[in-house]
């Protein structure tokens, strides 16, 4: 409700008898990832950063890539950030290994358009497909925890030991990271295995596995 310009000039008096001529204002700073600072219709948010050149990978990039899939999704998928087919095509998790996460993700009842989102923490390639550096994160990943906020997913699962590494802003293996409930932002998240490294090393297709079945156990049981 808009105030009455009496009830402004008797609040201004009150303060004035309270605090004498100095005025005190109730301002509430927002910070960069707080919900104010964004849209809150999800395909109007990314017309709004897709020109984004907050980092100097905007200058490198070929096509900003935001993300795929259901924007009412209960699971959220993240990699590191898009390689060179993602760059290209402008979608995350393309070529072979987006394939094969297809494959696991019918092997769990989803797809890409069915209660399941896609993106990566940064949403432009570093050349050369490097590990995104802390200063990129910083800038990008107000735009994931606004995606987050917009989809509020259930689950989120870091694929790669990268993406789990940046996200929970520490330095441990993979393989520590797996198989644990972490928090991330208010959400519980797992790390597993990137589909690349499945097509590379096919004995991690049994554990990867493994934790797409909690997955979806979890998913279940939070209905
Ligand atoms: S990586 Fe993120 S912060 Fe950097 S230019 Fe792209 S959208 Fe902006």
């Amino acid at each position: 409700m808009v105030p009455h310009s009496e009830d402004v000039r008797r609040y201004l008096m009150q303060t004035q008898e309270l605090f004498g001529e100095e005025l005190y204002l109730n301002l509430q700073i927002q910070h960069p990832d707080s919900s104010g600072e964004f849209g809150a219709d999800f395909n109007s948010f990314e017309q709004e950063i897709c020109n984004c050149k907050n980092c100097p990978l905007s200058r490198s990039r070929t096509k900003f890539v935001f993300g795929v899939g259901d924007p009412n999704a209960s699971l959220l998928l993240v990699g590191e950030a898009p390689g060179a087919e993602e760059d290209r095509l402008g979608e995350p998790f393309v070529g072979r290994a987006g394939k094969l996460l297809d494959k696991i993700l019918t092997a769990i009842g989803r797809n890409r358009q069915k209660d399941v989102y896609i993106c990566n923490v940064l949403k432009c390639r570093p050349p050369n497909n490097r590990d995104p550096l802390r200063a990129e994160v910083e800038e990008c990943e107000p735009y994931l925890l606004h995606q987050i906020r917009l989809i509020k997913p259930k689950l989120i699962v870091a694929l790669g030991r990268v993406a789990g590494q940046t996200l929970l802003n520490v330095d441990k293996s993979l393989k520590s990271l797996r198989n644990t409930f972490h928090d991330y932002h208010g959400t519980p998240l797992m790390v597993t295995y990137h589909p690349a490294a499945l097509l590379r090393n096919q004995d991690l297709k049994r554990p990867t596995w493994e934790d797409f079945k909690t997955i979806k156990e979890f998913l279940e049981q939070s209905r």
